[in-house]
């Protein structure tokens, strides 16, 4: 039987609606969550996320603010923009989209924002806080993957649960909130040895490497929960014909279109999984819901009374 779909789009629209009645409650109170959105330079694949991200903060009904420096400004510019709006009393949250051009220094110009409006989780503060389990704000891709585990009632404590990759904003982030779930965790990355033994003893497996299908369907332990990170396009005939064989519809589409995403897990894990995040559809959905939903909670936080203690009481719950 194939693998039950984590559908992240249902998931992201089921967030949506709680976000939208919990923004209402603040705009009572004469709050209106707010996110001010950095894009330096010309990325095209950098504009379309931004675009995405304004156009959801639009549909939840929250204030958004684009800054767009040209390429070619200073580290010091940026570092002014950043002083600015961490002083706006209206912005709530404060996303650089990332890269940078390779000009600005991207740590110190991060390293900047106000960890109370850090809406990405990339601080040092907030990472602090989330090694020592301390209600804080998380990095968007991995809040979104526990998002899609949990509303899906995937059992969390005492799973093994592998992490594969270990960057500073997917892996190691992850394989933290599935300890703190009381998941047994083992984290992987390109030196670990025997990989497919060590992922066939997972019950969740978490693949964040960007390497379209590289994890083999016999890889995966029949039945377990695979979340699937990777975003990558696949433009080559060959491989798209070699990932998609069981799958005509989706090839049929490739030759239309040119590309293909595919995710880091072979497409043909679905028929050995017990659930299976898509690509796309999955993660991809659940990152920007999550932006918006660490603005919302940064409003809370930052300008409503006992919001901490609530907050704290909340995240203790969750676990
Ligand atoms: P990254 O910074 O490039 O890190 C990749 C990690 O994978 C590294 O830890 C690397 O190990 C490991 N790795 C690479 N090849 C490997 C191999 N053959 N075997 C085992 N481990 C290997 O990537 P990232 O930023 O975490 O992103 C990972 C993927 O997730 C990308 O496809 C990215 O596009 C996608 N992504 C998607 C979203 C979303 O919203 N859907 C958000 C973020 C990222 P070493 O540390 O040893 O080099």
């Amino acid at each position: 039987m194939p693998a039950r779909v984590l559908d992240g789009v249902k998931i992201r629209d089921e967030i949506f609606s709680e976000l939208k009645s919990d923004i209402a409650k603040l705009r009572a109170q004469g709050i209106r969550p707010g996110l001010a959105a950095v894009l330096a330079g010309e990325n095209p694949a950098s504009q379309l996320y931004v675009k995405s991200k304004i156009a959801a903060c639009e549909q939840l009904g929250m204030a958004s603010w684009l800054h767009t420096p040209p390429a070619g400004v200073s580290t010091d510019y940026m570092l002014e923009l950043v002083g600015d709006l961490n002083a706006d009393g209206n912005v709530d949250g404060i996303l650089i989209q990332l890269p940078l051009p390779p000009e600005i220094d991207s740590k110190r110009v991060l390293e900047s924002v106000d960890p109370a409006k850090d809406v990405d989780g990339f601080h040092p503060v907030s990472l602090g806080r989330l090694v020592s389990n301390r209600p804080g704000l998380v990095a968007c891709t991995p809040a979104g993957c526990m998002e899609l585990l949990r509303r899906n009632d995937i059992l969390l404590e005492g799973a093994n649960a592998v992490v594969l990759g270990r960057s500073d904003i997917v892996g190691k982030p992850m394989a933290l909130l599935l300890l703190h779930a009381n998941a047994t965790v083992t984290i992987c990355h390109s030196k670990t040895r025997n990989l497919p033994d060590v992922i066939r003893r997972a019950d969740i497996l978490v693949a964040a490497i960007g390497k379209a299908g590289y994890v083999e369907a016999d890889w995966i332990q029949p039945g377990a929960a695979v979340i699937d990170v990777g975003t990558n396009k696949v433009t080559d005939a060959a491989e798209a014909a070699q990932l998609l064989h069981n799958f005509p519809q989706r090839l049929e589409k490739f030759r239309a279109r040119g590309n293909v995403l595919i995710g880091d897990v072979h497409p043909d894990a679905i028929q050995v999984a017990g659930a299976l995040s898509p690509v796309p559809g999955g993660v991809g959905p659940m990152t920007i819901t999550m932006l918006m939903s660490n603005t919302v909670k940064a409003a809370r936080l930052r300008r409503t009374s006992n919001s901490a203690t609530r907050d704290a009481q909340r995240s203790n719950t969750k676990q």
